[in-house]
């Protein structure tokens, strides 16, 4: 069954309908993409995804209430005062969490900046960290907001591989939010068009067109 399932999904601010009618699921171990332009409905029905606010129509279920989710946004905010493992330990005096935040570096090939700075990292490694971070709190719920928006071009691409690996090897639960069609079709499974505050379309990602 489903992790997921928005039905009829609306939103509404004072003036404003940002959602109308959004409609899918998102199965165990998916990684989906929401794409589309600037305007269309996808940052909000991410909030309402992570229940930082309230659909006013429609509804979204989670199918196994414990399911936890863990947002990333582009700019997620490292804290410039602790060390890279630090940030990531959320600076835990515990040695188990110490071993995972150091095992967690490992696997974003980050191991040897340990004991420096978020500031001495490039845009890819801070990246990389933040994702470390987000995935320290084994969430079964991955959002992605628009996430390597800031990157160059080359390291956005080589950053797209990374997450979309990490994600898959991890078995994680995946949504992405990008307005970058391409973006959207190499790193997915599923990608939904939204347009006007609605899902319009469904295409199938590279990864699924590979395993076809
Ligand atoms: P996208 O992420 O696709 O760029 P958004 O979800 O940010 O789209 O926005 C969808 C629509 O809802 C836009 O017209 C936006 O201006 C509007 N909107 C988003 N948040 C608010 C808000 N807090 N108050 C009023 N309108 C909003
Ligand atoms: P975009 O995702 O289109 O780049 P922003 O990230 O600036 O746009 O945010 C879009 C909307 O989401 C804004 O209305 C902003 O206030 C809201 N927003 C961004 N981050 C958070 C957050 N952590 N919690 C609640 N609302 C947020």
């Amino acid at each position: 069954e489903p992790l997921l399932t928005l039905e009829q999904v609306g939103k509404k601010y004072a003036n404003k309908i940002a959602l109308h009618d959004v409609n899918f699921n998102i199965y165990p171990g998916e990684f989906v993409a929401l794409v589309g332009m600037s305007g269309g409905g996808k940052s909000t029905i991410l909030r309402l995804i992570a229940q930082l606010e309230q659909p006013t129509g429609g509804r979204i279920k989670f199918h196994d209430e414990t399911t936890t989710v863990r947002v990333m946004f582009q700019n997620d905010r490292l804290l410039p005062w602790m060390t890279n493992l630090e940030n990531i330990s959320f600076n835990s005096k515990n040695k188990v969490q110490q071993k995972r935040a150091q095992a967690m570096l490992n696997e974003v090939g980050l191991a040897e900046f340990a004991d420096s700075y978020p500031n001495q990292l490039s845009g890819g490694q801070k990246q990389r960290l933040a994702l470390a971070r987000a995935l320290m709190a084994k969430p079964k719920l991955l959002l992605l907001d628009e996430p390597l928006g800031a990157l160059d071009a080359l390291t956005r691409r080589k950053m797209q591989a990374f997450i979309a690996d990490i994600c898959a090897k991890q078995q994680l639960t995946t949504l992405l939010i990008t307005h970058d069609v391409d973006e959207a079709a190499r790193m997915a499974d599923r990608v939904f068009v939204v347009k006007d505050g609605t899902n319009v379309y469904e295409a199938d990602g590279a990864k699924n067109q590979d395993a076809a």
